[in-house]
């Protein structure tokens, strides 16, 4: 039987712009059909256009953190939707935002969750107020907790249209420096695909969420050593050491920055070390069959 469940990536970098990666986004199809929307990076907005993807169906769109190369483009799909025939309501989900914070000074200003965050683009004082006059606009928006200090592992509503393709949907919150970040598990019958966003450690409760998937995709920015902004992602060793611990089928690395770029290999390698499965490099527009 073939897999119902496909993952296209529509943006395998991100914060830099590169020339062959745009920044964060995936689409998950059932049964062929675009839908859910998982981050919406800078260039995912054109990633959607080239795939020749119909993203009309979408129902939900999973943000796992509001970092500009997660969220960039979601404004841009949005209208999309609403200048088609949709013409109804779309769920985004999305973290709780986060009060000051004593740790990091240097951002120690409260962040805002995905309600505020969409309150500020879209509400009716928002700075895109104007799409509340498009027919049939509404946006259901839903939030999971981002304290990593809540093991917990959530359960999304979802509604009735993914509800009858017997889709699941799970988030836990992971560290990624100052913002407020979650992971998410999108099981469809038996096969699954877990997204970490961007995540800092290996947590136990992300290994949970990740617990025997069928892909893990994972943050790889970037190399081993020392680097600026390394404090944010995942050592190449500690992603290994998650899709090993989760004993997930597969591992799809993705999120790659210059740095990782020119020490792929040997990144790679370290991976390999932890983790005896099967590894790959994510690719822009590269559709992955789930499990078939
Ligand atoms: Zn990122
Ligand atoms: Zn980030």
């Amino acid at each position: 039987m073939s897999s119902r469940l496909s993952l296209t990536v529509l943006g395998s970098g991100g914060p830099i712009a590169s020339q062959g990666r745009v920044s964060a986004g995936y689409v998950l199809s059932i049964d062929g059909k675009p839908r859910l929307l998982v981050d919406a990076g800078g260039g995912s907005f054109e990633r959607i256009g080239r795939s020749g993807l119909d993203i009309s169906s979408l129902e939900q769109i999973l943000l796992t953190h509001l970092h500009i190369d997660h969220t960039a483009d979601l404004s841009a799909v949005i209208m999309h939707l609403y200048m088609g025939d949709g013409k109804r309501p779309i769920a985004i989900t999305g973290p709780t935002g986060r009060p000051g914070n004593d740790a990091a000074p240097e951002n120690a200003s409260p962040q805002p969750g995905v309600r505020e965050f969409v309150r500020l683009l879209f509400g009716t004082r928002g700075a895109w107020r104007y799409m509340n006059t498009f027919e049939g606009f509404g946006i259901t928006v839903r939030d999971t907790p981002s304290d990593v200090s809540e093991l917990a592992i959530y359960s999304i509503p979802v509604d009735r249209v993914l509800e009858d393709l017997d889709v699941s949907v799970y988030a836990v919150a992971v560290p990624h420096g100052m913002m407020p970040s979650v992971a998410f598990r999108v099981d469809c019958g038996a096969e699954s695909v877990v997204f970490s966003g961007d995540i800092s450690a290996s947590t136990a409760s992300f290994i949970a969420l990740a617990k025997n998937c069928s892909m893990l995709v994972h943050d790889f920015a970037l190399p081993e050593r020392d680097v600026p902004h390394g404090n944010l992602h995942a050592k190449p060793s500690a992603v290994g050491y998650t899709a090993q611990q989760s004993a997930a089928k597969r591992l799809l690395l993705s999120h790659l920055m210059p740095p990782m770029e020119s020490e792929l290999a040997q990144s790679l390698t370290i991976v390999r070390r932890e983790y005896d499965g099967p590894v790959e490099v994510a690719s822009d527009l590269k559709a992955y069959e789930i499990g078939a």
